[in-house]
C-alpha cells in the first residue's frame, strides 16, 4: 500500500519524497514558551492524577490477594483506562519510564519530562499513602506492595526482567503512537491505550514471580517510600514515642498539672490514644517527693547503676545446676557411661514411660520387679531388685575398705 502511494506521487509528476507520513518537528529541549502556557501545568496536573489512581487501584489489588493473574490485569486494565483518559490532557505517560523515552525521542521537551516525572512520582507516593490508610491491616501482611527480588533470583536477573519489560512496554508506546502507522495501516484503526493497556498486562504475568514487576519507576518508588516510612515508625515500640518531638522537662516537672501532656504533638491514631490513656492511668497514682532531683535506678545491679556484667549475668538468673551434674562428669569412667548417667538423672532414658509417649511399643511394668511401672527413677533408685544391687555394691565396697 505504501508503495502504491509513492508510486502514485511520482506519477503525478509531483515532489517525489521518501516519506508518505508528517513527522512532528522534535520538541525543543528547553522552551521558555512553554511555561507560561497553562496547558502544561494542565498536563502535569492529569500525570499526578492519573499516577495517584493507577497506584491506588493497583497496589489496593495487590495488598487485596488476588493472585498473579487479577493483579496483572489491574495494572493493564488501568493503565488502558489512565492512557485513554489522558491523552487527549497530557499525552497520558504515567510512568517516568515512558517520559524519559519520549524525550529521548525529542517528543517531549527536557521542561515537560522533568514536570511529569515529578508529577508522577508525587501522584505515586499519594496514591500508595491513599492504599494504606484505607487497609492498614491488610497493608501491613502484604509489604505494602513494594517491589521485591523474589528467592532464587539474582540481581542481574531482576535488572535484566526489568529492562526487558520496560523496553517491551515503551516499543509499545512508540508503535502506537508512530505517525508512520497512519500512513501505511490505516485500514487498521488505531486505539492507542489498548495495546499500551495490553502490553502492561503481558509484562506482569512475565514478571511478577521475579520482582514483582517495577518497569514503571513510579509505581516501586511510590510503594517504597510509603512503605520504608511505615517501617520506620512501626519498629518503634511505643506509638505514643512518635508524637515526642524532644522533651527535656524532668519527671518532677512533667507530673505538675500533668505538664507532660503538653509535648504530645499531632493527631493521635487510635492506638496512639490508646497508650496515653495506659499512661495516664499508671501516672495518676505516682507521686514525687518535692525538692529531690529524678534519679535512675538500675534493679538488676545491687547499687542501682547500670554496668554490662549485670546485664550479662541476668541472663543466667534463671540457670539451676543439677545437684549431681558435678559428680556424674567428674567421674573418670567412659564418657558413654557419663552420657548414660546425664541422661538417666534427666529421666530420658528409653524406659517404659519415655516410650509411652512417643507410641512406642513398651512392656509397662518394670522387667525386674513386674510390679511397678518402669521409669527411670524406678529403674535406678527405687526398685527393690537395683536397690538390692547398690546395697551389695556397697557391702563389697565397705569389706574391701
Ligand atoms: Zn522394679
Amino acid at each position: 500500500m505504501a508503495k502504491d502511494i509513492e508510486a502514485a506521487a511520482a506519477a503525478e509528476g509531483g515532489e517525489y519524497t521518501a516519506k508518505d507520513y508528517a513527522d512532528p518537528p522534535p520538541a525543543p529541549l528547553i522552551d521558555a514558551e512553554e511555561l507560561t502556557k497553562w496547558s502544561l501545568y494542565r498536563a502535569a496536573i492529569a500525570e499526578f492524577v492519573a499516577t495517584l489512581l493507577f497506584l491506588y487501584v493497583t497496589v489496593a489489588t495487590v495488598i487485596g490477594g488476588v493472585g498473579i493473574l487479577g493483579i496483572a490485569w489491574a495494572f493493564g486494565g488501568m493503565i488502558f483506562i489512565l492512557v485513554y483518559c489522558t491523552a487527549g490532557v497530557s499525552g497520558g505517560h504515567i510512568n517516568p519510564a515512558v517520559t524519559f523515552g519520549l524525550f529521548l525521542a525529542r517528543k517531549v521537551s527536557l521542561v515537560r519530562a522533568v514536570l511529569y516525572i515529578v508529577a508522577q512520582s508525587l501522584g505515586a507516593i499519594c496514591g500508595v499513602g491513599l492504599v494504606k490508610g484505607f487497609q492498614s491491616a491488610y497493608y501491613v501482611r502484604y509489604g505494602g506492595g513494594a517491589n521485591e527480588l523474589s528467592d532464587g533470583y539474582s540481581k542481574g536477573t531482576g535488572l535484566a526482567a526489568e529492562i526487558i519489560g520496560t523496553f517491551v512496554l515503551v516499543y509499545t508506546v512508540f508503535s502506537a503512537t508512530d505517525p508512520k502507522r497512519n500512513a501505511r495501516d490505516s485500514h487498521v484503526p488505531v486505539l492507542a491505550p489498548l495495546p499500551i493497556g495490553f502490553a502492561v498486562f503481558m509484562v506482569h504475568l512475565a514478571t511478577i514471580p521475579i520482582t514483582g514487576t517495577g518497569i514503571n519507576p513510579a509505581r516501586s518508588l511510590g510503594a517504597a517510600v510509603i512503605y520504608n516510612q511505615h517501617k520506620a515508625w512501626h519498629d518503634h515500640k511505643k506509638l505514643l514515642f512518635t508524637h515526642i518531638d524532644k522533651s527535656t522537662t524532668p519527671v518532677s516537672r512533667a507530673l505538675v498539672n500533668n505538664r507532660w501532656v503538653r509535648d504530645i504533638k499531632g493527631a493521635l491514631s487510635a492506638q496512639a490514644l490508646c497508650e496515653f490513656l495506659q499512661v495516664w492511668d499508671l501516672i495518676a497514682t505516682f507521686n514525687t517527693t518535692q525538692g529531690q532531683d529524678d534519679k535512675r535506678i538500675w534493679k538488676i545491679s545491687e547499687d542501682g547503676n547500670f554496668s554490662v556484667s549485670s546485664t550479662y549475668n541476668w541472663f543466667f538468673k534463671t540457670n539451676v545446676l543439677a545437684k549431681s551434674a558435678r559428680l556424674i562428669w567428674r567421674t573418670r569412667a567412659p564418657t558413654k557411661v557419663r552420657f548414660f548417667m546425664w541422661l538417666l538423672l534427666k529421666g530420658k532414658c528409653l524406659t517404659a514411660d519415655n516410650l509411652e509417649k512417643r507410641g512406642w511399643p513398651n512392656q509397662g511394668a518394670c522387667p525386674l520387679c513386674q510390679e511397678l511401672n518402669e521409669d527411670c527413677k524406678h529403674l535406678a533408685v527405687c526398685c527393690t531388685y537395683s536397690n538390692t544391687a547398690w546395697r551389695m555394691d556397697q557391702e563389697v565396697l565397705l569389706e574391701e575398705l
